[in-house]
């Protein structure tokens, strides 16, 4: 079913709460901005197996963008998101609100104070990217009040300030990470993919197969030595623009000076190819 507004969403859940089975029947939530593919489909199929009722959000959040010609570009493939979505299950909850029926009048964001999460990657080049990330969020954990929620990994930073945010605001939803779905080539699926050519495509491989050489070189290697490795791949490479290549420990993404025990690296790359931004990241040890 197809909720359009916050109030008759909240209204279905407490009725489909109340007249449930369960004693006190869960409920999964799955944020996404739409244009769905394979990686949102496992979270979703995720939060169907762990939860009585399951909520997924299609809304491209204007206030995250911090590039207009971006936000314009975004790919918007409702009908076939609803489709793909009912194909799963007709019992899900889906939530697509318009942009003043979550902000009003007002399409700005809060701001948040996560600890330094971000100011690093993401926050550095995406300026008041996360704080319209989180204003959204708080606003539809809000409507939703799940139990779960679910994130991907693609998005690794998003989902350490995710975990901040629902720490720092004592809400009671449990945040669950899923791994990175990715192409046949090994290239992160995305929504922003379908912007690439068939030959880019194919080249933005090379994003994969630099991290995991990356992981393969980990036992032998110097951070420093990985980074100046994955740095060159990439400035060699005259089909992409790198932003930037950092390994950094994946609880405070902060770099360390050393390889220490019981802290696990993660390697996180952003990379233009052509005009279409490209993220990508793996875990290392
Ligand atoms: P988005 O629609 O891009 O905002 O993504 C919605 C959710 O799906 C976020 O939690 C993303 O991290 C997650 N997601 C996007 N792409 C992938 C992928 N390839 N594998 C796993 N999760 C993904």
């Amino acid at each position: 079913m197809i909720y359009t507004e916050k109030i008759s969403l909240a209204q279905a859940l407490s009725k489909r709460r109340e007249n449930s089975d369960a004693s006190k029947p869960s409920i999964g939530f799955v944020p996404t901005m739409g244009a769905l593919h394979k990686g949102h489909l496992s979270l979703i199929h995720k939060a169907l197996s762990e939860n009585d009722l399951v909520v997924v959000s299609i809304f491209v959040n204007p206030t995250q963008f911090n590039n207009a010609e971006d936000l314009k570009k975004y790919p918007i493939h409702t009908e076939r998101d609803i489709a793909l979505l009912e194909e799963i299950s007709k019992d899900i909850f889906v939530y697509l609100p318009m942009v003043a029926e979550v902000y009003g009048n007002h399409v700005s964001s809060a701001q948040y104070l996560f600890d330094g999460l971000d100011k690093v990657m993401e926050g550095k080049h995406r300026s008041g990217h996360f704080d319209g990330v989180a204003t959204v969020l708080d606003k539809f954990f809000k409507v939703v009040q799940p139990d779960k929620a679910y994130f991907g990994e693609k998005d690794f930073q998003q989902l350490q300030i995710v975990r901040k945010l629902v720490e720092k605001s004592g809400l009671p939803i449990q945040i669950i990470g899923c791994p990175i779905f990715r192409e046949d080539n090994g290239l992160a699926m995305s929504s922003r993919n379908e912007r690439l050519s068939a030959k880019e495509r194919e080249e933005a491989a090379i994003i994969y197969e630099t991290l995991l050489k990356v992981k393969e070189k980990f036992t032998t290697n110097t951070l420093e030595e990985l980074s100046d490795f994955a740095t060159e791949q990439f400035l060699q490479n005259p089909n992409l623009e790198l932003e930037y290549f950092e390994i950094v420990n994946e609880d405070t993404l902060k770099p360390e000076p050393r390889k220490t025990a019981n802290i696990k690296y993660r390697a996180f790359v952003a990379v233009f190819m052509g005009q279409v931004r490209l993220i990508d990241n793996m875990l290392l040890n």
